[in-house]
Protein backbone atom coordinates (compact mmCIF):
# COMPACT_ATOMS: atom_id res chain seq x y z
CA UNK A 1 0.00 0.00 0.00
CA UNK A 2 2.71 2.33 0.67
CA UNK A 3 3.79 2.02 -3.13
CA UNK A 4 3.37 5.27 -4.61
CA UNK A 5 2.28 3.70 -7.93
CA UNK A 6 -1.25 2.96 -6.55
CA UNK A 7 -1.80 6.24 -5.80
CA UNK A 8 -0.33 8.06 -8.96
CA UNK A 9 -2.75 5.52 -11.12
CA UNK A 10 -5.69 5.61 -8.40
CA UNK A 11 -7.46 8.82 -10.61
CA UNK A 12 -6.99 6.93 -14.17
CA UNK A 13 -9.66 4.48 -13.06
CA UNK A 14 -12.53 7.39 -13.68
CA UNK A 15 -10.53 9.64 -16.52
CA UNK A 16 -12.42 7.49 -19.05
CA UNK A 17 -10.38 8.24 -22.47
CA UNK A 18 -8.85 11.16 -21.34
CA UNK A 19 -5.43 11.31 -22.46
CA UNK A 20 -2.68 11.38 -19.91
CA UNK A 21 0.12 12.05 -22.55
CA UNK A 22 -1.17 14.45 -25.36
CA UNK A 23 2.16 13.98 -27.67
CA UNK A 24 -0.30 15.27 -30.80
CA UNK A 25 0.51 12.28 -32.75
CA UNK A 26 -0.07 8.38 -32.21
CA UNK A 27 2.60 8.15 -29.32
CA UNK A 28 -0.05 9.83 -27.04
CA UNK A 29 -0.97 7.61 -24.11
CA UNK A 30 -4.69 7.58 -22.61
CA UNK A 31 -5.00 6.86 -19.14
CA UNK A 32 -7.12 3.79 -20.01
CA UNK A 33 -4.29 2.50 -21.16
CA UNK A 34 -1.93 3.69 -19.02
CA UNK A 35 -1.66 0.45 -16.10
CA UNK A 36 -1.43 -1.60 -19.01
CA UNK A 37 1.67 0.25 -21.14
CA UNK A 38 3.81 0.53 -17.90
CA UNK A 39 3.44 -2.86 -16.65
CA UNK A 40 5.06 -4.00 -19.94
CA UNK A 41 7.93 -1.94 -19.63
CA UNK A 42 7.81 -3.51 -15.67
CA UNK A 43 7.76 -7.11 -17.38
CA UNK A 44 10.71 -5.47 -19.77
CA UNK A 45 12.11 -4.74 -16.37
CA UNK A 46 11.63 -8.05 -14.47
CA UNK A 47 13.29 -9.94 -17.33
CA UNK A 48 16.11 -7.51 -17.15
CA UNK A 49 16.00 -9.28 -13.15
CA UNK A 50 15.38 -5.83 -11.50
CA UNK A 51 14.36 -6.55 -7.83
CA UNK A 52 12.61 -4.33 -5.18
CA UNK A 53 15.09 -1.96 -3.76
CA UNK A 54 17.18 -2.34 -7.07
CA UNK A 55 18.52 1.21 -8.67
CA UNK A 56 17.32 1.51 -11.87
CA UNK A 57 19.51 4.51 -14.12
CA UNK A 58 18.74 6.25 -17.08
CA UNK A 59 20.42 8.35 -19.19
CA UNK A 60 17.33 8.69 -22.11
CA UNK A 61 15.92 11.12 -24.10
CA UNK A 62 12.72 13.11 -23.23
CA UNK A 63 9.76 10.65 -24.63
CA UNK A 64 6.64 8.82 -23.45
CA UNK A 65 7.97 6.05 -23.02
CA UNK A 66 10.98 7.19 -20.57
CA UNK A 67 7.90 8.24 -18.81
CA UNK A 68 6.51 4.66 -18.91
CA UNK A 69 9.91 3.89 -17.61
CA UNK A 70 10.10 6.03 -14.59
CA UNK A 71 6.33 4.22 -13.53
CA UNK A 72 7.08 1.40 -14.33
CA UNK A 73 10.53 1.24 -11.98
CA UNK A 74 7.92 2.15 -9.33
CA UNK A 75 5.33 -0.61 -10.11
CA UNK A 76 8.14 -2.72 -9.88
CA UNK A 77 9.87 -1.46 -6.54
CA UNK A 78 12.94 -0.41 -8.23
CA UNK A 79 14.65 2.75 -7.29
CA UNK A 80 14.89 5.14 -10.47
CA UNK A 81 17.93 6.65 -10.55
CA UNK A 82 17.13 9.49 -13.86
CA UNK A 83 20.65 10.71 -15.16
CA UNK A 84 20.99 14.48 -17.28
CA UNK A 85 20.95 13.25 -20.46
CA UNK A 86 23.86 16.03 -20.89
CA UNK A 87 26.61 14.44 -19.04
CA UNK A 88 28.81 12.66 -20.91
CA UNK A 89 29.84 9.08 -20.87
CA UNK A 90 32.72 10.00 -18.14
CA UNK A 91 30.34 11.81 -16.17
CA UNK A 92 27.84 8.80 -15.96
CA UNK A 93 30.26 5.89 -15.17
CA UNK A 94 31.06 8.40 -12.46
CA UNK A 95 27.03 8.49 -10.98
CA UNK A 96 27.09 4.79 -12.01
CA UNK A 97 30.15 3.64 -9.80
CA UNK A 98 28.50 5.96 -6.89
CA UNK A 99 24.80 4.37 -7.37
CA UNK A 100 25.32 0.57 -8.54
CA UNK A 101 22.42 0.21 -10.37
CA UNK A 102 20.85 -3.41 -11.25
CA UNK A 103 20.25 -1.61 -15.33
CA UNK A 104 21.24 0.95 -16.81
CA UNK A 105 19.04 2.27 -19.85
CA UNK A 106 20.43 4.54 -22.04
CA UNK A 107 20.50 6.11 -25.63
CA UNK A 108 20.82 3.54 -28.70
CA UNK A 109 23.73 5.84 -29.34
CA UNK A 110 25.66 5.45 -26.22
CA UNK A 111 25.10 2.02 -26.28
CA UNK A 112 29.05 0.74 -27.00
CA UNK A 113 30.29 3.36 -24.87
CA UNK A 114 27.91 2.31 -21.89
CA UNK A 115 29.02 -1.50 -22.41
CA UNK A 116 29.96 -3.47 -19.18
CA UNK A 117 29.00 0.07 -16.51
CA UNK A 118 26.07 -2.28 -15.09
CA UNK A 119 25.07 -5.61 -15.01
CA UNK A 120 22.40 -5.34 -17.24
CA UNK A 121 21.75 -2.57 -20.49
CA UNK A 122 19.14 -1.49 -22.05
CA UNK A 123 18.51 1.31 -24.70
CA UNK A 124 15.69 3.56 -25.12
CA UNK A 125 16.09 6.15 -27.90
CA UNK A 126 13.87 9.42 -28.36
CA UNK A 127 11.61 7.84 -30.83
CA UNK A 128 10.34 4.90 -28.20
CA UNK A 129 13.40 2.49 -29.87
CA UNK A 130 16.04 0.40 -28.67
CA UNK A 131 15.99 -3.32 -26.47
CA UNK A 132 13.74 -1.62 -23.48
CA UNK A 133 10.39 -1.38 -25.91
CA UNK A 134 11.19 -4.64 -27.64
CA UNK A 135 11.55 -6.63 -24.15
CA UNK A 136 8.35 -5.78 -23.08
CA UNK A 137 5.65 -8.13 -23.06
CA UNK A 138 1.84 -8.46 -22.49
CA UNK A 139 2.79 -9.81 -18.93
CA UNK A 140 1.00 -8.05 -16.10
CA UNK A 141 3.44 -8.43 -12.56
CA UNK A 142 2.12 -7.46 -9.96
CA UNK A 143 2.43 -3.80 -8.05
CA UNK A 144 5.20 -4.66 -5.71
CA UNK A 145 5.06 -4.11 -1.95
CA UNK A 146 6.78 -1.13 -0.78
CA UNK A 147 6.71 0.44 2.38
CA UNK A 148 6.22 4.46 2.29
CA UNK A 149 9.77 4.88 3.60
CA UNK A 150 10.81 2.67 1.03
CA UNK A 151 12.56 4.84 -2.03
CA UNK A 152 11.01 5.62 -4.69
CA UNK A 153 14.12 7.55 -6.42
CA UNK A 154 17.48 8.89 -6.17
CA UNK A 155 18.01 12.07 -7.81
CA UNK A 156 21.33 13.58 -8.30
CA UNK A 157 21.33 17.33 -7.38
CA UNK A 158 22.12 19.80 -10.23
CA UNK A 159 26.11 20.42 -9.49
CA UNK A 160 25.55 23.91 -9.20
CA UNK A 161 27.48 24.27 -6.01
CA UNK A 162 30.02 21.56 -6.28
CA UNK A 163 30.06 17.90 -6.67
CA UNK A 164 26.62 16.37 -7.34
CA UNK A 165 25.12 14.66 -4.52
CA UNK A 166 22.23 11.60 -4.61
CA UNK A 167 19.36 12.87 -2.14
CA UNK A 168 17.39 9.61 -1.30
CA UNK A 169 13.20 10.12 -1.77
CA UNK A 170 11.11 7.98 -0.24
CA UNK A 171 7.44 7.09 -1.75
CA UNK A 172 5.86 8.99 1.65
CA UNK A 173 7.98 12.22 0.51
CA UNK A 174 6.55 12.38 -3.03
CA UNK A 175 2.82 11.67 -2.20
CA UNK A 176 2.74 13.67 0.47
CA UNK A 177 4.98 16.80 -1.56
CA UNK A 178 2.17 16.20 -4.85
CA UNK A 179 -0.89 16.50 -2.62
CA UNK A 180 -0.05 19.45 -0.61
CA UNK A 181 0.28 20.79 -4.53
CA UNK A 182 -2.25 19.69 -5.87
CA UNK A 183 -4.66 21.65 -2.92
CA UNK A 184 -2.45 24.49 -2.98
CA UNK A 185 -2.52 25.21 -6.89
CA UNK A 186 -5.85 23.97 -7.24
CA UNK A 187 -4.92 21.13 -10.08
CA UNK A 188 -8.65 19.68 -11.02
CA UNK A 189 -9.19 16.86 -13.75
CA UNK A 190 -10.01 19.99 -16.27
CA UNK A 191 -6.57 21.49 -16.24
CA UNK A 192 -4.27 20.81 -19.16
CA UNK A 193 -0.61 21.33 -18.44
CA UNK A 194 2.16 22.61 -21.20
CA UNK A 195 5.26 20.32 -20.20
CA UNK A 196 7.84 21.23 -21.74
CA UNK A 197 11.17 20.41 -18.91
CA UNK A 198 13.22 18.04 -18.53
CA UNK A 199 12.04 15.02 -16.66
CA UNK A 200 15.37 13.89 -15.00
CA UNK A 201 14.70 16.48 -12.04
CA UNK A 202 12.62 16.88 -9.43
CA UNK A 203 10.44 19.93 -11.34
CA UNK A 204 9.91 17.86 -14.72
CA UNK A 205 9.50 14.81 -13.13
CA UNK A 206 7.67 14.84 -9.68
CA UNK A 207 6.08 18.12 -9.94
CA UNK A 208 5.31 17.93 -13.79
CA UNK A 209 3.92 14.26 -13.69
CA UNK A 210 2.54 13.90 -10.42
CA UNK A 211 -0.14 16.43 -10.12
CA UNK A 212 -1.38 15.71 -13.32
CA UNK A 213 -1.72 11.64 -12.33
CA UNK A 214 -2.97 12.27 -9.29
CA UNK A 215 -6.21 14.34 -10.59
CA UNK A 216 -6.44 11.89 -13.81
CA UNK A 217 -5.73 15.38 -16.24
CA UNK A 218 -3.42 15.91 -19.27
CA UNK A 219 -0.31 17.07 -19.90
CA UNK A 220 0.87 17.96 -23.44
CA UNK A 221 3.82 16.44 -23.85
CA UNK A 222 7.03 18.27 -25.47
CA UNK A 223 10.40 17.11 -26.27
CA UNK A 224 12.09 20.44 -25.06
CA UNK A 225 11.62 23.83 -24.85
CA UNK A 226 11.18 25.47 -27.90
CA UNK A 227 9.55 28.91 -27.40
CA UNK A 228 7.21 27.87 -30.99
CA UNK A 229 5.98 24.64 -29.84
CA UNK A 230 5.45 26.07 -26.30
CA UNK A 231 3.36 28.81 -27.82
CA UNK A 232 1.24 26.42 -29.60
CA UNK A 233 0.63 23.79 -26.88
CA UNK A 234 -0.38 26.85 -24.54
CA UNK A 235 -3.41 27.69 -27.19
CA UNK A 236 -6.23 25.89 -24.76
CA UNK A 237 -4.18 24.66 -22.41
CA UNK A 238 -4.57 26.00 -18.25
CA UNK A 239 -1.01 25.85 -16.77
CA UNK A 240 2.79 25.72 -17.70
CA UNK A 241 5.16 24.86 -15.71
CA UNK A 242 8.75 26.64 -16.30
CA UNK A 243 12.38 28.05 -15.07
CA UNK A 244 12.87 31.76 -15.53
CA UNK A 245 14.22 31.25 -18.72
CA UNK A 246 11.08 30.45 -20.33
CA UNK A 247 9.56 32.88 -19.31
CA UNK A 248 12.21 35.64 -20.46
CA UNK A 249 12.00 33.33 -24.10
CA UNK A 250 8.20 33.08 -24.48
CA UNK A 251 8.61 37.35 -24.15
CA UNK A 252 10.91 37.68 -26.77
CA UNK A 253 8.81 35.92 -29.19
CA UNK A 254 6.16 38.10 -30.71
CA UNK A 255 3.54 35.01 -31.37
CA UNK A 256 3.22 35.12 -27.36
CA UNK A 257 0.36 37.23 -26.82
CA UNK A 258 -2.11 38.23 -24.32
CA UNK A 259 -5.06 35.86 -26.79
CA UNK A 260 -2.51 32.96 -26.40
CA UNK A 261 -2.58 32.97 -22.27
CA UNK A 262 -6.60 33.75 -22.63
CA UNK A 263 -7.12 29.93 -21.15
CA UNK A 264 -4.72 29.47 -18.94
CA UNK A 265 -4.94 30.14 -14.90
CA UNK A 266 -1.67 29.35 -13.80
CA UNK A 267 1.88 29.91 -14.93
CA UNK A 268 4.43 28.44 -12.12
CA UNK A 269 8.30 29.21 -12.16
CA UNK A 270 10.87 28.03 -10.24
CA UNK A 271 14.45 26.18 -10.34
CA UNK A 272 16.21 29.69 -10.14
CA UNK A 273 15.57 33.08 -9.54
CA UNK A 274 12.67 34.66 -11.54
CA UNK A 275 13.95 38.36 -12.26
CA UNK A 276 11.34 40.88 -11.00
CA UNK A 277 11.22 42.93 -14.38
CA UNK A 278 10.64 38.74 -16.04
CA UNK A 279 7.60 39.13 -13.41
CA UNK A 280 6.46 42.56 -14.48
CA UNK A 281 6.99 42.37 -18.46
CA UNK A 282 5.07 38.87 -18.25
CA UNK A 283 2.44 40.83 -16.36
CA UNK A 284 2.27 43.38 -18.70
CA UNK A 285 2.17 41.29 -21.84
CA UNK A 286 -0.57 38.66 -20.28
CA UNK A 287 -1.86 39.88 -17.36
CA UNK A 288 -0.76 37.02 -15.67
CA UNK A 289 1.05 37.31 -12.27
CA UNK A 290 3.60 34.31 -12.30
CA UNK A 291 3.64 32.04 -9.45
CA UNK A 292 6.94 31.54 -7.99
CA UNK A 293 8.09 29.01 -5.83
CA UNK A 294 10.78 27.02 -4.29
CA UNK A 295 12.46 23.77 -4.20
CA UNK A 296 15.21 21.86 -3.93
CA UNK A 297 16.39 18.07 -4.73
CA UNK A 298 16.19 17.31 -0.71
CA UNK A 299 13.03 18.89 -0.10
CA UNK A 300 10.57 18.53 -3.06
CA UNK A 301 8.67 22.03 -3.43
CA UNK A 302 9.46 23.81 0.00
CA UNK A 303 7.54 27.23 -0.71
CA UNK A 304 5.20 28.83 -2.44
CA UNK A 305 3.92 32.56 -3.64
CA UNK A 306 -0.60 32.00 -3.13
CA UNK A 307 -2.53 31.34 -5.28
CA UNK A 308 -4.93 33.39 -4.17
CA UNK A 309 -3.39 35.71 -2.42
CA UNK A 310 -0.90 38.51 -3.56
CA UNK A 311 2.43 36.71 -5.66
CA UNK A 312 5.14 39.29 -4.59
CA UNK A 313 8.45 39.34 -7.04
CA UNK A 314 11.23 38.57 -5.76
CA UNK A 315 9.81 36.21 -2.99
CA UNK A 316 9.34 32.48 -2.96
CA UNK A 317 6.08 32.95 -0.67
CA UNK A 318 4.88 30.75 1.87
CA UNK A 319 6.23 27.43 3.62
CA UNK A 320 3.88 24.48 2.06
CA UNK A 321 1.46 23.42 4.98
CA UNK A 322 2.96 20.85 7.41
CA UNK A 323 6.29 22.39 6.00
CA UNK A 324 8.11 24.11 8.62
CA UNK A 325 11.48 27.39 7.87
CA UNK A 326 13.35 29.31 10.14
CA UNK A 327 16.23 30.97 10.02
CA UNK A 328 19.39 29.69 11.24
CA UNK A 329 21.07 31.18 14.51
CA UNK A 330 17.88 32.88 15.03
CA UNK A 331 19.55 35.93 13.55
CA UNK A 332 17.39 39.21 12.43
CA UNK A 333 18.66 39.35 8.98
CA UNK A 334 19.25 37.17 6.34
CA UNK A 335 20.78 33.47 7.16
CA UNK A 336 20.55 30.22 6.07
CA UNK A 337 17.27 28.87 5.53
CA UNK A 338 16.38 25.50 7.42
CA UNK A 339 13.27 23.44 6.59
CA UNK A 340 11.34 20.89 8.59
CA UNK A 341 8.69 18.75 6.85
CA UNK A 342 6.99 15.91 5.21
CA UNK A 343 8.51 16.65 1.60
CA UNK A 344 11.70 15.81 2.65
CA UNK A 345 14.56 13.41 1.80
CA UNK A 346 15.56 10.57 3.25
CA UNK A 347 19.67 11.71 3.30
CA UNK A 348 22.41 11.72 0.71
CA UNK A 349 23.15 8.10 -0.80
CA UNK A 350 25.85 6.66 0.49
CA UNK A 351 27.14 10.21 2.16
CA UNK A 352 26.44 9.83 6.02
CA UNK A 353 28.47 12.29 7.22
CA UNK A 354 27.13 14.97 4.38
CA UNK A 355 23.71 14.39 5.63
CA UNK A 356 24.81 14.82 8.88
CA UNK A 357 26.46 17.46 8.47
CA UNK A 358 23.69 19.31 6.25
CA UNK A 359 21.16 18.81 9.49
CA UNK A 360 20.66 20.30 12.75
CA UNK A 361 21.09 18.63 16.08
CA UNK A 362 17.34 19.13 16.11
CA UNK A 363 16.84 17.80 13.26
CA UNK A 364 16.08 20.31 10.68
CA UNK A 365 17.65 20.41 6.96
CA UNK A 366 19.86 23.09 6.02
CA UNK A 367 19.26 24.02 2.75
CA UNK A 368 22.31 26.37 2.16
CA UNK A 369 19.94 29.33 0.90
CA UNK A 370 20.25 32.27 2.35
CA UNK A 371 17.02 33.93 3.07
CA UNK A 372 14.65 36.53 5.03
CA UNK A 373 11.49 35.42 6.36
CA UNK A 374 9.09 38.27 6.50
CA UNK A 375 6.97 39.00 9.64
CA UNK A 376 3.54 37.22 8.03
CA UNK A 377 6.03 33.88 7.05
CA UNK A 378 6.99 35.30 3.45
CA UNK A 379 10.38 34.09 2.39
CA UNK A 380 12.81 35.71 0.11
CA UNK A 381 15.59 34.17 -1.61
CA UNK A 382 18.91 36.19 -0.98
CA UNK A 383 21.29 33.65 -2.52
CA UNK A 384 23.34 30.85 -1.55
CA UNK A 385 25.57 30.36 1.38
CA UNK A 386 28.05 29.14 -1.04
CA UNK A 387 28.08 32.67 -3.07
CA UNK A 388 28.60 34.51 0.16
CA UNK A 389 31.54 37.25 -0.91
CA UNK A 390 33.50 37.81 2.54
CA UNK A 391 35.36 41.29 1.41
CA UNK A 392 37.57 43.30 4.01
CA UNK A 393 35.51 41.77 6.38
CA UNK A 394 32.33 42.39 5.02
CA UNK A 395 29.47 39.72 4.44
CA UNK A 396 28.54 40.54 0.76
CA UNK A 397 25.24 39.06 -0.73
CA UNK A 398 26.00 38.66 -4.64
CA UNK A 399 21.88 39.14 -4.87
CA UNK A 400 21.51 42.18 -3.68
CA UNK A 401 23.81 43.68 -6.16
CA UNK A 402 22.65 41.55 -9.08
CA UNK A 403 19.04 42.73 -8.31
CA UNK A 404 20.43 46.67 -8.78
CA UNK A 405 22.62 45.62 -11.82
CA UNK A 406 20.00 43.97 -13.68
CA UNK A 407 17.56 47.05 -13.55
CA UNK A 408 20.32 49.27 -15.06
CA UNK A 409 18.80 50.13 -18.63
CA UNK A 410 20.46 47.86 -21.18
CA UNK A 411 21.68 44.86 -18.88
CA UNK A 412 20.03 41.36 -19.55
CA UNK A 413 21.46 40.05 -16.56
CA UNK A 414 24.55 39.52 -14.15
CA UNK A 415 26.03 37.06 -11.96
CA UNK A 416 28.05 39.30 -8.98
CA UNK A 417 31.05 36.72 -7.37
CA UNK A 418 33.17 36.55 -5.15
CA UNK A 419 37.51 36.54 -7.03
CA UNK A 420 40.38 36.02 -4.78
CA UNK A 421 42.26 39.83 -4.02
CA UNK A 422 45.35 40.43 -2.68
CA UNK A 423 44.42 43.29 -0.36
CA UNK A 424 40.30 42.11 0.21
CA UNK A 425 40.65 38.24 0.61
CA UNK A 426 37.94 38.44 -2.04
CA UNK A 427 36.84 41.09 -4.39
CA UNK A 428 33.41 41.42 -5.69
CA UNK A 429 33.25 41.50 -9.34
CA UNK A 430 30.03 42.21 -11.51
CA UNK A 431 29.06 39.51 -15.00
CA UNK A 432 27.00 41.25 -17.11
CA UNK A 433 25.04 40.69 -20.47
CA UNK A 434 23.70 43.03 -22.57
CA UNK A 435 20.07 43.91 -24.33
CA UNK A 436 20.93 43.97 -28.44
CA UNK A 437 22.07 47.36 -29.25
CA UNK A 438 22.02 48.64 -25.45
CA UNK A 439 25.51 50.56 -25.19
CA UNK A 440 26.93 49.91 -21.76
CA UNK A 441 30.47 50.20 -20.47
CA UNK A 442 32.27 49.52 -17.33
CA UNK A 443 32.32 52.93 -16.29
CA UNK A 444 28.69 53.36 -17.00
CA UNK A 445 27.30 50.01 -14.81
CA UNK A 446 29.62 50.92 -12.00
CA UNK A 447 27.77 54.75 -12.20
CA UNK A 448 24.43 53.62 -12.51
CA UNK A 449 24.47 51.47 -9.04
CA UNK A 450 26.92 53.76 -7.36
CA UNK A 451 24.61 55.76 -5.35
CA UNK A 452 21.92 52.85 -4.34
CA UNK A 453 25.23 50.46 -2.86
CA UNK A 454 27.72 51.14 0.08
CA UNK A 455 31.14 51.91 -1.04
CA UNK A 456 32.36 48.07 0.12
CA UNK A 457 29.95 46.03 -1.87
CA UNK A 458 30.27 48.07 -5.47
CA UNK A 459 32.09 45.71 -7.61
CA UNK A 460 35.48 46.28 -8.49
CA UNK A 461 35.15 44.77 -11.68
CA UNK A 462 32.50 44.94 -13.98
CA UNK A 463 33.26 42.39 -16.99
CA UNK A 464 30.37 43.02 -19.96
CA UNK A 465 30.45 39.81 -21.76
CA UNK A 466 28.05 37.80 -24.41
CA UNK A 467 26.55 35.16 -22.13
CA UNK A 468 26.65 33.53 -18.97
CA UNK A 469 27.34 29.61 -18.05
CA UNK A 470 24.19 28.14 -17.37
CA UNK A 471 23.13 24.49 -16.41
CA UNK A 472 20.98 22.17 -18.22
CA UNK A 473 18.77 23.41 -15.72
CA UNK A 474 18.83 27.24 -16.30
CA UNK A 475 21.17 28.16 -13.66
CA UNK A 476 24.43 30.26 -13.24
CA UNK A 477 27.08 28.22 -13.02
CA UNK A 478 28.96 30.61 -10.60
CA UNK A 479 31.83 28.45 -9.56
CA UNK A 480 32.65 28.18 -13.54
CA UNK A 481 32.69 31.75 -13.34
CA UNK A 482 34.63 32.01 -10.24
CA UNK A 483 37.54 29.41 -12.16
CA UNK A 484 37.63 31.80 -15.08
CA UNK A 485 38.16 35.18 -13.30
CA UNK A 486 40.36 33.69 -10.83
CA UNK A 487 43.23 35.64 -11.91
CA UNK A 488 41.82 38.71 -12.56
CA UNK A 489 43.45 40.29 -9.55
CA UNK A 490 46.81 38.56 -9.48
P1 LIG B 1 23.92 21.48 -5.87
O1 LIG B 1 23.15 21.25 -4.60
O2 LIG B 1 24.45 20.21 -6.44
O3 LIG B 1 24.95 22.54 -5.75
P2 LIG B 1 21.52 22.77 -6.83
O4 LIG B 1 21.31 23.18 -5.41
O5 LIG B 1 21.42 23.84 -7.87
O6 LIG B 1 22.91 22.02 -7.00
P3 LIG B 1 18.93 21.62 -7.16
O7 LIG B 1 18.49 20.77 -6.04
O8 LIG B 1 18.52 21.24 -8.53
O9 LIG B 1 20.49 21.64 -7.19
O10 LIG B 1 18.44 23.10 -6.96
C1 LIG B 1 17.96 23.59 -5.74
C2 LIG B 1 18.37 25.04 -5.58
O11 LIG B 1 17.79 25.83 -6.62
C3 LIG B 1 17.89 25.66 -4.32
O12 LIG B 1 18.69 25.31 -3.20
C4 LIG B 1 17.94 27.14 -4.66
O13 LIG B 1 19.26 27.65 -4.51
C5 LIG B 1 17.59 27.15 -6.14
N1 LIG B 1 16.18 27.55 -6.35
C6 LIG B 1 15.12 26.79 -6.63
N2 LIG B 1 14.00 27.52 -6.78
C7 LIG B 1 14.37 28.81 -6.57
C8 LIG B 1 13.68 30.06 -6.58
N3 LIG B 1 12.39 30.15 -6.85
N4 LIG B 1 14.40 31.18 -6.30
C9 LIG B 1 15.72 31.11 -6.03
N5 LIG B 1 16.42 29.97 -6.01
C10 LIG B 1 15.75 28.83 -6.29
MG1 LIG C 1 21.69 22.20 -3.62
Amino acid sequence: AGNLYHALLRAAAGAGDRLFLDTGDARSIAYSELDRRVAAVASALLAAGIKPGDRVAAQVEKSPEAVLLYLASLRTGAIFLPLNSAYTTAEIKGFVDDSEPALLVCDPKDEAACQGLAPALLTLGADGGGSLMAAATSDAPAVADRDAEDLAAILYTSGTTGRSKGAMISHRALGENARALVDLWRWTTDDILAHALPINHVHGLFVGLHLPLLTGSTIRFLPRFDADAVIAALDGATAMMGVPTFYTRLLDSPGFTRELAGNMRIFISGSAPLLPQTFAAFAERTGHAILERYGMTEAGMIASNPYDGERLAGTVGYPLPETEARIGGGGAGPGVLEIRGPGLFSGYWRMPEKTAEEHTADGWFITGDVATIAEDGRISIVGRAKDLIIAGGYNIYPREIELLIDAVPGVAESAVIGVPHPDLGEAVVAVVTTQPGAALSEESVRDAIAPSLARFKQPRRVLIVPSLPRNAMGKVEKARLRAEHAALFR
